[in-house]
């Protein structure tokens, strides 16, 4: 199916910190190779913990998470990030209620301007079933052996 909904236009705006990304072992792992480190260090260097004791990717000094590059206008990590960002902005609340996709819309210049939702729902489902991102993941510490010692703030 062709994409005639969406187009990222590298703004960095859903790459703001607020909530934080929430990461599961399996994305750590995944990250933590393509830069050619260790879990472990991966953690340390760029994980928090959030006060509900779940991990989360740490954001900078402007709110953004520490993988968008301010520069570069992109993320750093981008063949290998988190589900939660490869699915936005086809996030299963977006699809579902049209007051939500609107509010997407407002907020993300990379939803195209003609788009429907009726469109966006199809083209989005199609994208999250084309990427395995429909099943719901366990998620937080218990997911990981390693602890970690930075609270996010
Ligand atoms: S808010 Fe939209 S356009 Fe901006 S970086 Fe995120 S996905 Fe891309
Ligand atoms: S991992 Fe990449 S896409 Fe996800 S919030 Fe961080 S910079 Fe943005």
């Amino acid at each position: 199916m062709e994409n005639k909904v969406f187009k990222c236009q590298m703004c960095g705006e859903c790459c703001k910190g607020e909530g934080g990304i929430i990461v599961t072992l399996r994305e750590i792992e995944r990250m933590a190779k393509y830069l050619s480190l260790t879990p472990s260090d991966f953690m340390e260097k760029f994980i928090c913990k959030t006060p509900d004791g779940k991990l989360s990717l740490a954001v900078k000094k402007d709110g953004r998470c520490v993988f968008f590059d301010t520069e570069k206008k992109g993320c750093i990590v981008h063949p290998v990030k988190p589900d939660i960002c490869l699915a936005w902005p086809f996030f299963k609340g977006n699809l579902e209620d049209e007051y939500s996709f609107l509010m997407a819309k407002e907020y993300c210049p990379g939803i195209l301007r003609h788009t429907k939702f009726d469109e966006f729902k199809k083209y989005g489902y199609f994208f999250l079933k084309k990427h395995n991102l429909l099943k719901d993941e366990e998620n937080g510490p218990n997911a990981l052996k390693i602890s970690v010692s930075g609270q996010c703030e």
